[in-house]
């Protein structure tokens, strides 16, 4: 697809399993920086997960729904290729902490050296920097309080997610 100049498309890439306040506020804050922002959601089959891709593409729908620059979609394969395959220039990335950075820092220069797809950096609001979906899912696997660290809708789903897989193991 040949990329509109004129609209400036920025991709947030992840897993998303689940959306966190911390992806929230990098795609909120995106939203005023660019016309569009596509939330893409990886498909990748050897990790498992929480939620199903089509479970993780309706929750990010829901709780995006108040920004109308905001669209959700999944991929497979290398993200350079979804990105000229979309027009999309950038890619955003959230860092919580230097040690995202090296990593990160990696990625993008290959990102960059593969396709000429720049990414850039986005440091998260403080009070996200422990935050990772990771993190949430096994606080609540054990029963813990993670209701500030995801949106309303998010934590019923984990919860009865939970009590589902406790109910069958
Ligand atoms: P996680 O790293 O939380 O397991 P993802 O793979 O879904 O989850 O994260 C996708 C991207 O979202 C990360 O590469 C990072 O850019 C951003 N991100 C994740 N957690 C946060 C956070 N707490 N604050 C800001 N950005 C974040």
């Amino acid at each position: 697809m040949t990329a509109d100049p004129t609209i400036r498309k920025a991709v947030c890439p992840g897993s998303f399993d689940p959306v966190t306040n911390g992806h929230l506020d990098i795609i909120g804050r995106a939203a005023q920086l660019y016309d569009e922002v596509v939330v893409a959601v990886l498909i990748n089959k050897t990790k498992s997960s929480l939620f199903t891709v089509q479970e993780r593409l309706d929750l990010l729908t829901e709780v995006t729904s108040k920004y109308p620059n905001v669209r959700v979609d999944a991929f497979h394969g290398l993200l350079v290729d979804y990105c000229r395959a979309n027009g999309i220039a950038v890619i955003l990335k959230g860092i919580r902490a230097v040690s995202d950075f090296d990593y990160e820092l990696k990625m993008a220069q290959m990102n960059r050296g593969l396709a000429g797809i720049d990414t850039l950096f986005m440091p998260t609001n403080p009070e996200y920097s422990f935050l990772a979906s990771s993190l949430v899912k096994e606080i609540a696997t054990y029963g813990g309080d993670m209701s500030s660290m995801v949106p309303d809708v998010v934590h019923a789903r984990m919860l009865e997610r939970i009590e589902e897989k406790n109910r069958r193991d």
